[in-house]
């Protein structure tokens, strides 16, 4: 690292240094769950295990799923509604699974907790089933910028609910000391490896009740949450701290990350949690798409009207601020 460079911590990387703290909280930061990349990877790959029926049409539409797959972060830096959507704090509700004290559809929890209260502690398995109902109805209306947006922007959601950290009031290490490991899990690791994972997955199939689908989701993440954070705890603990980070030359800045063999180390003892989690995403995405076609009536997607999506319009065209509102994940 050069002296003279200018510190910046990029968006994946966790603060491990006081000095710098005040730098770091004043630059704008890019990570979000999954990452972009993981969020647009996971989409894209979704489309590959569509039915013929569908396949030609998300085929041709790939680049808009891909690209909006991260619209739903990006809505956080100015919506104050958007950031409760993206997780759910289950260890506020229970300490292992399963999680029987939470009813799984909205009407009852909200009658047992209130809405201010679920929404203080985040609904993306709600979210998850709103979305649906949007994308069911979007293929009744056979209204194919309604399709496309909620279709992109549902695989967010439901890519969110398959990452452990999204389960916990502990999202980043902030109450073990493993500051970072938010992003360390979603987008560092993923970026560094996941061309060496098998990320095909198995083929849409019909989700008979995706309100319970998305709840086996959060609980199979709620259950990985040990090992992500024990995992990390003990490699940190066995590794030579001057070796746990590396220093990246972009123009004049030096970007600090978890260095390549750190990373290699942890997703090594993962043993493959993270492609796991990204498969999981993808399967169950592409099989929530194919079952609002089908309640949706299965229309012929290659009648539908040329258009393409108009902008969303709970996307501003420039966010309010520089930082997420409420949770941040870095
Ligand atoms: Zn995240
Ligand atoms: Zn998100």
């Amino acid at each position: 690292m050069k002296t003279s460079s200018r510190i910046f911590f990029n968006g994946f990387f966790p603060i491990v240094s006081s000095l710098l703290l005040t730098t770091h909280c004043l630059l704008p930061t890019a990570t979000n769950a999954w990452g972009f990349y993981g969020h647009k990877l996971i989409n894209k790959n979704s489309v590959f295990l569509l039915p013929p029926g569908m396949f030609g049409f998300y085929k041709t539409n790939i680049e808009y799923i891909t690209e909006h797959s991260v619209d739903p972060d990006r809505r956080r830096y100015s919506l104050d509604a958007e950031a409760c959507r993206h997780y759910i704090d289950l260890d506020h509700y229970e300490k292992a699974v399963p999680i029987d004290s939470v009813p799984h559809y909205w009407k009852e929890a909200v009658a047992k907790f209130t809405a201010d209260s679920l929404n203080a502690h985040g609904i993306v398995p709600w979210h998850i089933n709103l979305m649906y109902f949007r994308l069911v109805e979007a293929f009744k209306n056979k209204d194919k910028q309604r399709i496309l947006r909620v279709s992109a922007e549902i695989g967010h959601y439901i890519a969110d609910a398959h990452v452990p950290l999204h389960t916990s009031h502990n999202y980043n290490g902030q109450f073990t000391n493993q500051h970072g490991i938010h992003a360390f899990w979603e987008s560092r690791l993923p970026e560094l490896f996941s061309s060496e994972y098998d990320l095909l997955g198995e083929k849409a199939v019909y989700i008979d009740k995706v309100q319970e689908a998305a709840w086996m989701a959060i609980e199979q993440s709620y259950a990985a949450l040990d090992s992500v954070l024990t995992f990390e705890k003990m490699l940190s603990q066995n590794f030579p701290d001057d070796r746990k980070y590396s220093f990246e030359e972009k123009g004049r800045m030096a970007l600090k990350n978890y260095s390549e063999e750190y990373s290699r180390k942890y997703n090594d003892m993962l043993n493959d949690q993270v492609e796991r989690r990204l498969r999981a995403s993808a399967n169950m995405i592409a099989s929530v798409w194919y079952s609002a076609w089908a309640d949706g009536g299965m229309p012929d997607l290659d009648k539908l009207p040329e258009e393409m999506p108009k902008p969303d319009p709970e996307q501003p065209e420039a966010p309010k601020q520089e930082k997420m509102i409420g949770r941040q994940e870095e």
